[in-house]
């Protein structure tokens, strides 16, 4: 930081309009502008030579890029303050677009803004518990039999109906909301588990997907322990459905969090293998029950025949460290068909069914399984499965 300092304040050329606001975060003022095309020149000329600049520390050698925000007098503010916000804003957007520098315009206004009132849209839905889990079932390709559910969160905004969470969970995430709504998700997955076997329903695992901020946090372990701590069947109902990319940022500390969550009896399933750089080694030491092969993996497989490789080669590194593989969003028979060929365990996908509210997946397809037998199911095969979604009528025939 001290060497970037340095390197600004030579080329802004006065100390006195440099300002280090944060660790790794500057602000610059140019008292004198002409046209706006001469401040982006200004601005790409200092940020090539901060990148072409070898910053050295001990007997390393760094390349720092920067992102930059700019906001004009008197167009983007007429106030120092205002100056300074929309600056911050630019920055904001221009980090988020993968932009070098960005102007403020009112766009970007507008963003700030749209986003502002997301934000607050999200604590009321927190407080007013507008959350929602859906299930989507899994089963065993080469019986057919249902093995288990991801729960799937939604957002039911009073506004515009039901929200997926791509839209939502980054915004939780970075307001921090992320830690009660995913509490709430494996509190309420645990609670429909167990309503499940009260009814003496055939319930199944529930895989609840959880954050990366969720794993890091220290409590989470303490915070499992606690879901599950309400019933002594819990535990066998739950599994915990983690990135790859995230278990391998820290391996030692995820080895340690997920030996006690497993522990527990709770299963651990890493989600969207193949789309992170999982190291082998680390991957055995892993204690862990399944592989989840990313859909994009899935859709590349019937398309080349590399495609194809890539994914028998997941199925058999997967069984080779004894976890059972479920393949992702199986859309078509031939997926379907191929992935039994090559030896997968599960698979889950719109080829199934997609996601449904508890009172459907219930009816739809755990009233179809013997009572109090998840294993022995009555599905021949995913063909029938799609039959025995469609109505009740149709169900009530195939008995
Ligand atoms: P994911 O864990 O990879 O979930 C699978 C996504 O693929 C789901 O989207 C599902 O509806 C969709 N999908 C399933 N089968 C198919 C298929 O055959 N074709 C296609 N095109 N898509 C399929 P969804 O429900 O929108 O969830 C998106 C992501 O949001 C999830 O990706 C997961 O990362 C995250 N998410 C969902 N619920 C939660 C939650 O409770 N907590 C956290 N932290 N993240 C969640
Ligand atoms: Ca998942």
């Amino acid at each position: 930081m001290q060497q970037v300092a340095r390197l600004l304040t030579r080329a802004v050329g006065d100390a006195n309009l440099l300002a280090r606001l944060g660790a790794d975060h500057f602000a610059v003022v140019i008292p004198e502008v002409q046209q706006e095309g001469d401040v982006a020149l200004l601005v790409e000329r200092w940020m090539k030579a901060l990148l072409d600049h070898p910053f050295g520390v001990n007997t390393s050698t760094f390349r720092i890029s920067a992102r930059v925000g700019i906001s004009l007098f008197p167009d983007a503010g007429s106030t120092a303050e205002a100056l300074f916000k929309n600056a911050e804003a630019a920055l904001k957007q221009a980090k988020a677009s993968r932009n070098g520098y960005l102007f403020y315009t009112p766009k970007i206004a507008e963003m700030t803004a749209g986003k502002f009132v997301l934000e607050n849209q999200l604590r009321e839905a927190v407080d007013k518990q507008e959350f929602i889990l859906y299930y989507q079932p899994k089963v065993n390709l080469a019986s057919g039999k249902l093995t288990s559910a991801e729960a799937l969160i939604r957002w039911n905004d009073p506004r515009s109906g039901l929200v997926p969470p791509d839209r939502f969970i980054p915004i939780l995430e970075e307001t921090g909301l992320i830690y009660e709504v995913g509490r709430w998700a494996l509190g309420k997955a645990i609670e429909d588990y167990l309503r499940w076997q009260s009814a003496g329903l055939p319930a199944v695992r529930i895989a609840v997907n959880v954050s990366p901020l969720q794993l890091r946090n220290r409590d989470f372990i303490a915070e499992i322990e606690q879901a599950i701590g309400i019933d002594a069947r819990a535990a066998a109902g739950l599994e915990l459905e983690l990135t790859e990319g995230l278990i391998m940022e820290d391996v030692e500390h995820s080895i340690a969090t997920l030996r006690a969550i497993r522990a527990m009896g709770v299963s651990i399933a890493i989600d969207d293998f193949g789309t992170g750089f999982s190291s082998l080694s680390y991957l055995s030491k892993l204690p862990l029950d399944t592989l989840k092969i990313a859909r994009s993996f899935v859709i590349d497989m019937t398309a080349t025949p590399e495609g194809l490789a890539q994914v028998s080669t997941i199925i058999n590194l997967a069984h080779s460290l004894k976890l059972k593989v479920v393949a992702e969003g199986v859309e078509t028979k031939e997926q379907s068909r191929l992935l039994g060929m090559l030896g997968c365990d599960e698979m889950q996908g719109f080829l199934l069914g997609e996601a449904v509210p508890d009172e459907i997946f219930e009816t739809r397809y755990l009233e179809l399984l013997p009572p109090g037998d998840a294993s022995r199911g009555v599905c021949a095969g995913p063909r029938r499965w799609r039959r025995a979604g469609r109505s009740r009528a149709v169900r009530a025939s195939e008995k």
